[in-house]
């Protein structure tokens, strides 16, 4: 068990609070901290009996979700003003399959409290760095392929103009534009359309590459020898990222 097993999902509770609570005005950075204290939970680690004086790794996950809320309301403080923040939950039909979820949207409104456009945001705990669309640890196919399919959902199950989308790293928080436009959408859902295709289809041929033996758990035990998916297996479009085009994990040797 990871030792913040549950801290991700404890700040985004912290900034849903803060979006469900605050809908007309920007909270202030000790508000938002008070928020986040008040809702953070994690359900496999034990406070400290003694928080005051010996603070343990609750406490100081704690701290670091006070801080990560108070800076994130500092720094968006529109959002709150214009626009106001759902999570929905969605079903959407693919070939063979269901995709399903829940989608962060910002909806900013006119003055009549008409929705005029819908920004799909996935707020991930993760640092961006000075450079996030080079940085190694974040995994822009897999980030760029989930805001798309939001962006899908939004489209078509909630009928909402979902004109942009975005990744916002809380740690640092960054907020990195993820295109949506048909094509990148079209893309995501022919890389899903394939993947369940080959599950169905019981085609998982060994596909070894350095760095991802370097992280399996089979990886003493596999023999890493390169196997070639089904002839008619087909190869999806590339994933349209903000890093540039990426071809799937799964036929991508080099990753
Ligand atoms: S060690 Fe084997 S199972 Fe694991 S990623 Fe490499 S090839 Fe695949």
């Amino acid at each position: 068990m990871p030792e913040l097993f549950g801290y991700g999902r404890a700040v985004h509770v912290a900034i849903e609070k803060l979006h469900e609570i605050f809908n007309d005005r920007a909270p202030t950075r000790a508000e938002a901290s008070n928020i986040a204290e008040q809702h953070f939970h994690l359900k496999h680690i034990a406070p400290s009996r003694d928080p005051e004086t010996r603070p343990g790794a609750y406490e100081n996950a704690k701290q670091k979700a006070r801080q990560i809320a108070s800076d994130y309301v500092h720094e968006y403080a529109e959002d709150f003003a214009q626009q106001r923040q759902v999570e929905v939950r969605f079903e959407i039909p693919a070939r063979d399959c269901l995709i399903t979820g829940s989608i962060d949207l910002l909806m900013r409104c006119d003055d009549a409290g008409e929705i005029v456009e819908a920004h799909v945001l996935d707020f991930k705990t993760m640092e961006g760095g000075a450079d996030p669309l080079n940085n190694a640890q974040l995994e822009w196919r897999e980030l760029s392929l989930q805001v798309q399919l939001y962006a899908k959902a939004a489209r078509e199950v909630f009928g909402e103009n979902a004109a942009t989308g975005s990744i916002h790293l809380l740690k640092d928080n960054q907020r990195v534009e993820v295109p949506i436009d048909d094509a990148s959408v079209g893309a995501a859902i022919e890389n899903v359309e394939w993947a369940v295709q080959g599950i169905l289809d019981q085609d998982f041929p060994m596909r070894p590459s350095p760095k991802k033996c370097e992280k399996c758990d089979f990886n003493r035990l596999c023999s890493k020898r390169m196997e070639q998916f089904r002839i008619n297996a087909g190869v999806p479009p590339p994933i349209l990222t903000p890093a540039g085009p990426r071809v799937a994990a799964a036929i991508d040797t080099a990753s």
